[in-house]
């Protein structure tokens, strides 16, 4: 399965930038000291609509997942298939990413995973998670 080519939106710039660089960045609150998913706009915990972009650990555990199984190809190869987790970052919030490096039949709750960017000749670099 391919993820499409990747544009930023101009919202979501510091993301993109700490991408480059390795580094994950998500949204937090200051004032109450919440973390939150990068498309997050207000604080729901305080009210406060004032969220700052700061670096996340990058460690997470996984949730739940879906294993995507890619179309055979003509010539009868079957790609292999994709998986997609849900995984809370250990700041708290959730985030669905593809995972890469896991055997889909091995995967279980709880799973320690760390984030990784994957930088494609062209747009921009996505996040993935492997275990740890
Ligand atoms: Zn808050």
């Amino acid at each position: 399965m391919e993820i499409g080519i990747l544009r930023r939106d101009g919202r979501t710039d510091p993301f993109f930038d700490g991408a480059a660089e390795d580094r994950l960045v998500i949204r937090r609150c200051e004032p109450c000291d919440h973390w939150y998913a990068p498309d997050q706009s207000g604080c729901p915990s305080c009210g406060g609509d004032e969220l700052v972009w700061a670096q996340a650990s990058g460690e997470a555990t996984l949730v739940t997942w879906t294993v995507l199984h890619g179309r055979p190809a003509a010539d009868g190869t079957v790609p292999p298939p994709a998986v997609l987790g849900l995984v809370e970052l250990a700041e708290g919030p959730w985030l669905n990413a593809r995972l890469d490096g896991v055997d889909a039949a091995a995967l279980r709750e709880g799973l320690a995973l760390r984030a990784s960017f994957v930088h494609p000749a062209e747009g921009e670099p996505y996040l993935l998670f492997r275990p740890v």
